[in-house]
Parts: structure tokens; C-alpha cells; sequence
């Protein structure tokens, strides 16, 4: 058993379309347990971080505009599997090709406009701050 938290975001399409509430029911039944949830409308320069890993793809800039049309709700997730479980529920990131049954079959409009968001796969161990004595040693190649 492997107990796992994640983060999923409830989009600006879904929470206008007002199925906040069923989407959390069938994270509820699925059996993961919300952790955290708070309504958020985040600024451009905000999604343009969040997504930066897809800053080269063509849909960067409608991805962004569209996360930004309106609040989202990001959570966090816990539970068995929890990674695998919500990337389950959420369906394929194209709801023309989503799963009977998946939140997104259900929820979503378009590619773009697809209801919610959660990651692949576990993030790699690393600190985002210079904690660590390593890091706040003169390490060469760094400014400081
Ligand atoms: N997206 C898009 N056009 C595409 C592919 C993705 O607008 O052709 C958007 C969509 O909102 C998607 C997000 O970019 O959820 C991130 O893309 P990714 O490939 O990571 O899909 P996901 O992991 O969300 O299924
Ligand atoms: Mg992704």
C-alpha cells in the first residue's frame, strides 16, 4: 500500500459550470480524502509559472488565459494510490477520448476547457529552497 498525496485543481470551466460539488463526491467515493481546498483566481504571471514545463507548446498562452478566466480550486489528495486514483477519475486529457465515466467524459468541453487538473507521475525529491548545507555553500555555479 503506498499512501500518496497530489494535487488536483477543479478549473475555472467546472467551477462556472457549478460542478464543484460532483466532482468532489467522486473523489469522496473513490476513497481519497481532501486534505486542503481553496477557491483561487489566479493571475496570468501565476499560470504562466504553474505551466512553464509546456511554456513551448502551442496551446501555452490559451492554456493560460483560460486558467485565468476565472477562480479554480486546487486540493490537495490523500490516500492509497492516490496519484494513480485521481489521474483515473479525471480521464484523458482530450474529453473526445475520455473514458465512460471519468470526469472529464462527464465535465469537460474541449482539450483546453477539460475540468480539472492532476499530475502523471510523483515529483522527484528536491528542495525548492536553499535549505540544505549543501546549498548554501559556495556550490560553483552559483550566484551566491
Ligand atoms: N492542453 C491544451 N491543448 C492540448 C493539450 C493540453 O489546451 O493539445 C491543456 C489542457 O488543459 C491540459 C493541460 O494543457 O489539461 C496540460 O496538458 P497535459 O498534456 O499535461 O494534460 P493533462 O496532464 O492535464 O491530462
Ligand atoms: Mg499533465
Amino acid at each position: 500500500m503506498t499512501t500518496q498525496r497530489t494535487l488536483a485543481i477543479i478549473k475555472p470551466d467546472a467551477v462556472a459550470e457549478g460542478v464543484v460539488g460532483q466532482i468532489i463526491t467522486r473523489i469522496e467515493r473513490a476513497g481519497l480524502t481532501i486534505l486542503a481546498a481553496k477557491l483561487v483566481h489566479m493571475t496570468l504571471a501565476e499560470a504562466r509559472g504553474f505551466y512553464i514545463v509546456h511554456r513551448e507548446r502551442p496551446f501555452y498562452e490559451s492554456l493560460c488565459a483560460f486558467m485565468t478566466q476565472g477562480p479554480c480550486m486546487p486540493m490537495v489528495l490523500a490516500g492509497d494510490d492516490a496519484i494513480r486514483k485521481w489521474r483515473d477519475l479525471m480521464g484523458a486529457t482530450d474529453p473526445a477520448k475520455a473514458a465512460a465515466g471519468t470526469i472529464r467524459k462527464d465535465f469537460a468541453a474541449s482539450i483546453e476547457a477539460n475540468a480539472v487538473h492532476g499530475p502523471t507521475r510523483p515529483r522527484r525529491r528536491r528542495s525548492r529552497f536553499p535549505t540544505s548545507s549543501r546549498a548554501s555553500s559556495s556550490a560553483p555555479g552559483r550566484a551566491r
